[in-house]
């Protein structure tokens, strides 16, 4: 059976070890943190649940919307019925897009994390490993973490991580020189934005709206996306309390991601205030989550890169190749996979 080693277990690397575990390969993922689902991210706290990463799944090709549907439907399933509104950098609030409105926005009641957990399930993952380099050898691929281990004898290595991530893997690897600078002039254009995410949990619950979530329009706002995290499901907070999360646009996010805790969560609370024209009682509850890798800036050609690589028995897969949305980054490590499967 051949085997392969894929790195990174978000919705990219999990998506495709489905791929190659259907169709007979021996598949392990390499995880630097402590679970599944990268980006996709819950945390449970204090009787909130929320996602303070990706917000919920967009409806994707059929076979991916299938994926979340029927093959790895869990009995949480919710599809977050309120629309989504857009504000402007005067703080206007209006109506949102309709078309877009009218498609699912699918998450969990238990939180979005659900779906990678179900993934997850029955698959061999090497979780808090993460791997700073890898070497080329003719007996298959050999990977090294940061703890001094190294895992050898993948006959394939698939790279799911944040493009900038990737590349830096790539230069400390030792790969035949000539592929190893192909592969790092075509990473080197990617980029992503950083990204604050800011929670504030309040009692009693905030003013209920005709949406779901705000998104900012015209990227004139300091905050890009303001979304009432209770609305998902009653389950999210504790009795007759409340959610709101902001995550912030580039901009103050990158210029605040050294900024205490404290004076972020202040700052923002009070925007979202201005912006709704809503008295908000002080948070029972904050955090906050700094994502230096949020959502790809600039992308790259990722057919052309693993034309390249998948000779070699190498590829690479996730958002920096499609863009920063949960269905693209599944369905692309789906058709990277594919390829891989294919070409042998
Ligand atoms: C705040 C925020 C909001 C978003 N909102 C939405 C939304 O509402 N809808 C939507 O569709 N998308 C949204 N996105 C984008 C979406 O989350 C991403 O596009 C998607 O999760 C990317 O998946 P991926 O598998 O490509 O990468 P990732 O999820 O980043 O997965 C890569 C994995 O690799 C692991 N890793 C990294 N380095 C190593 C290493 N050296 N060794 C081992 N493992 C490693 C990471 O821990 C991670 O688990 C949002 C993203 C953010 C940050």
């Amino acid at each position: 059976m051949p085997s392969v080693a894929i790195l990174g277990a978000g919705m990219s690397g999990l998506a495709a070890a489905h791929s190659f575990q259907d169709a007979g390969y021996t598949v392990t993922l390499f995880e630097k943190s402590r679970g599944v689902g990268g980006r996709a991210a819950t945390r449970k706290r204090e009787g909130f649940i929320y996602d303070h990463g990706a917000q919920y799944v967009k409806e994707g090709t059929p076979a991916s919307l299938a994926l979340i549907t029927e093959r790895f439907r869990t009995p949480d399933l919710i599809d977050i019925k309120k629309p989504v509104w857009i504000f402007d950098g005067q703080g206007h609030i209006q109506a949102g897009d309709e078309k877009q409105n009218a498609e699912q926005k699918l998450n969990y009641r238990n939180g979005l994390t659900t779906l990678p957990k179900k993934m997850a399930t029955g698959l061999s993952i090497q979780f808090e490993t993460r791997i700073i380099n890898v070497q080329q050898e003719a007996s298959g691929w050999r990977l090294y973490d940061s703890a001094g281990y190294n895992y050898a004898g993948f006959d394939f290595l698939f790279i799911t991580l944040p493009a900038p991530q990737a590349r830096k893997l790539i230069q400390a690897s030792q790969i035949e020189t000539a592929l190893q600078q192909e592969i790092i002039q075509r990473l080197t254009p990617a980029s992503y934005n950083p990204l604050l995410s800011i929670i504030l949990g309040y009692h009693p619950q905030p003013r209920t709206r005709p949406y779901y979530a705000l998104v900012n329009s015209d990227k004139k706002h300091p905050i890009s996306w303001l979304a009432w995290e209770h609305e998902k499901a009653p389950e999210r907070v504790p009795p007759e309390s409340g959610m709101l999360i902001a995550q912030m646009g580039p901009e103050y996010s990158a210029a605040h991601m050294e900024t205490s805790d404290t004076e972020c969560i202040q700052q923002v609370a009070q925007m979202i205030a201005q912006l709704l024209q809503e008295e908000l009682l002080s948070p029972i509850f904050t955090d906050i989550q700094r994502w230096r890798y949020a959502l790809p800036a600039q992308k790259v050609d990722g057919d052309a890169l693993n034309a390249k690589t998948l000779p070699q028995r190498l590829a690479f897969s996730g958002d920096a190749f499609v863009g920063g949305r949960l269905h693209l980054a599944m369905e692309h490590g789906i058709m990277v996979a594919q390829q891989l499967i294919s070409q042998q």
